[in-house]
């Protein structure tokens, strides 16, 4: 017989890298808020903080559906842990060009120009409907995460010259085994 356990054991997942093809796969959209979602969602956040990230998506762990976990102050205000699920664009202002990491491009810093200011909205873990604004930071990690639902990285979204350059330097890495 198998003692329980007391607490939930919580898996931490790999974050894969580029060029995996799940990155450049849209995500399905999720329709069943069980149990299991729950647990996924609740994995997907220790794997972020695992990872010292602030924005993990389901795809970065090879589960190709519609999930994001945020949080912009890495565990300091609870308040800042947000759980998107289906989330959508509803409208984005002005402009910000800052360098921008992604857990699936380790090294890799490059300005990318975003929105400054951003309105999703996005299910719960529950399947219930909210609306969240973010500005700077924030706007910014909502519209990485939601890119990677899409397939989308953000050397898609920089020059085809810079872009040329990452490739080359990750091309690099692999060839002696730091990729
Ligand atoms: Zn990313």
């Amino acid at each position: 017989m198998e003692a329980m356990a007391t607490k939930e054991l919580l898996k931490i997942h790999e974050v894969v890298k580029y060029p995996d093809p799940v990155l450049a796969r849209p995500g399905a959209a999720v329709t069943v808020f069980d149990e299991a979602l729950r647990t996924l969602v609740a994995e997907m956040f220790e794997s972020m903080y695992t990872a010292q990230g602030i924005g993990l998506a389901a795809p970065q762990i090879s589960v190709s559906q519609r999930i994001t976990v945020i949080d912009t102050s890495f565990k300091k205000n609870a308040k800042d842990k947000l759980v998107l699920i289906n989330p959508e664009v509803l409208e984005t202002r002005g402009k910000q060009v800052e360098e921008e990491g992604c857990l699936s491009l380790p090294d890799i810093r490059e300005k990318v120009q975003r929105a400054a200011w951003v309105k999703v909205k996005a299910q719960n873990e529950h399947g219930e409907w909210f609306e969240v604004e973010g500005e700077e930071l924030l706007a910014r990690a909502l519209l990485h995460e939601i890119d990677h639902l899409n397939g989308v990285l953000f050397i898609d979204r920089i020059s085809r010259l810079k872009r040329e350059l990452v490739l080359r330097k990750i091309k690099k890495m692999q060839k002696n085994g730091e990729w």
